[in-house]
């Protein structure tokens, strides 16, 4: 009889992965959502709703022979899978993939693709409303969202705040640099090595004052970017877990979250020692693919080759706008051109429908 597996969440980790073991086990996605969300387009999908027809990709090509079930996972245990509304999935080995969340408009609250929806029109209609925006939070999604604004609104006035003293820390410093003097030049204000307090929302856009240094600045339009977090509630219960930053929940070096041998986790919600980004699935995809078929084929995982993350030394493209942006490449640090061609130009929109089987 063919081996079961369960994949749990359908996002950068789930889909490829069901896709590409639909043939070799009894493949079995539970993702609730209608659509998969494309997420490196939703902060451009701020500046251009239609956008959002792209981005947003109906689940039904996905798949040919394995099975998706459109609902959420309540529970793991050795032996499979508990659906919300009770029914089960027995399965041999479970793939948990279920992601982050995020502010609004970025990530839809749950399956709620038709408030996604509102929420980025209400948005749109309030960033051409307003004069002042501040953005706070300079990882790549701030950054992004700064150049998308300052190139699609020359007229705005934009102001990235940022804790830390500079753009992207953690990588050479030439991209921090280098994307700081862009953004300055196309009329951005970049408020660095600042905490912004009295934030009103984590969660969502909102007009008010932020307080930066000890003085109190007003915006017409203050989008929260701190980060993701981890959507670990489904692994928090399974023995011997232990979490990591931003709810994540730690893997040993087979990528298991917990005690049991046949639950696996990746992507954003296990810490893998990856950051929480589809550069991170895409390497992680190949092993669990790999690992994968070789464990339906009877193989012990731990005479497998363990999972080798990026460590720090990951790529990352930051565009600003569809024309400019600067790429660490790992070797070297690109400019517009290459961000341009590489991402800022299609954000991936072409790859993923194909991937995703887009027939419409
Ligand atoms: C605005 C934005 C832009 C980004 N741009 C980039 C970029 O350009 N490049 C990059 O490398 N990274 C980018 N990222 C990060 C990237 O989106 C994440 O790293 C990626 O989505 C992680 O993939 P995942 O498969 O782990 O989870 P997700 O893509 O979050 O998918 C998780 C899936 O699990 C489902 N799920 C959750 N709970 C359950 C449950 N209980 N039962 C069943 N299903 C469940 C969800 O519905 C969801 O579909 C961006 C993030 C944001 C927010």
């Amino acid at each position: 009889m063919s081996k079961r597996i369960a994949i749990i969440g359908g996002g950068y980790i789930g889909a490829p992965l069901a896709q590409a073991l639909e043939r070799s086990a009894d493949v079995t996605l539970i993702e609730p959502r209608s659509h998969f969300v494309h997420a490196p387009a939703m902060i451009r999908a701020v500046v251009d709703p239609t956008l959002l027809d792209r981005a947003l990709i109906p689940y039904d090509g996905l798949l040919e022979k394995g099975r998706r079930i459109c609902t959420r996972a309540t529970g793991i245990d050795a032996n499979g899978v508990t659906l919300e509304d009770g029914q089960r999935v027995e399965a041999d080995w479970i793939i948990v993939a279920t992601g982050s969340s995020n502010a609004m408009p970025f990530k839809p609250e749950g399956a709620d693709i038709a408030g996604l929806r509102a929420d980025n029109q209400r948005i749109h209609a309030q960033l051409k409303a307003a004069k002042t925006i501040g953005i706070v939070g300079a990882g790549a999604v701030g950054t992004e969202l700064a150049g998308e604004i300052a190139s699609a609104m020359p007229d705005k006035q934009v102001t990235l705040i940022s804790s830390d003293a500079a753009l992207f820390p953690a990588v050479p410093g030439k991209l921090g640099r280098s994307l700081a003097d862009k953004l300055r030049k196309m009329g951005v204000t970049l408020i660095l090595g600042t905490r912004a307090e009295a934030l009103a929302s984590q969660a969502e856009p909102h007009a008010g004052s932020l307080t930066l240094g000890g003085v109190e600045h007003s915006f017409d339009l203050i989008f929260p970017a701190i980060g993701s977090r981890a959507s670990s509630q489904l692994l928090e219960s399974l023995p011997g877990v232990q979490k990591s930053t931003a709810q994540r929940i730690r893997t040993d070096p087979w990528m298991r979250p917990s005690s049991l041998p046949n639950v696996l986790a990746a992507g954003d919600v296990s810490d893998a020692g990856d950051a929480m980004t589809i550069v991170a699935a895409s390497r992680q995809l190949p092993w669990l693919e790999r690992t994968l078929k070789a464990l339906v084929q009877g193989k012990a995982l731990e005479r497998m080759k363990p999972y080798k993350p990026w460590g720090a030394k990951a790529p990352i493209l930051v565009p600003l706008g569809p024309e400019r942006g600067n790429s660490f490449l790992v070797a070297f640090t690109a400019g517009d051109w290459v961000t341009r061609k590489m991402k800022g130009e299609d954000l991936f929109l072409t790859k993923y429908g194909k991937l995703m089987g887009r027939k419409d």
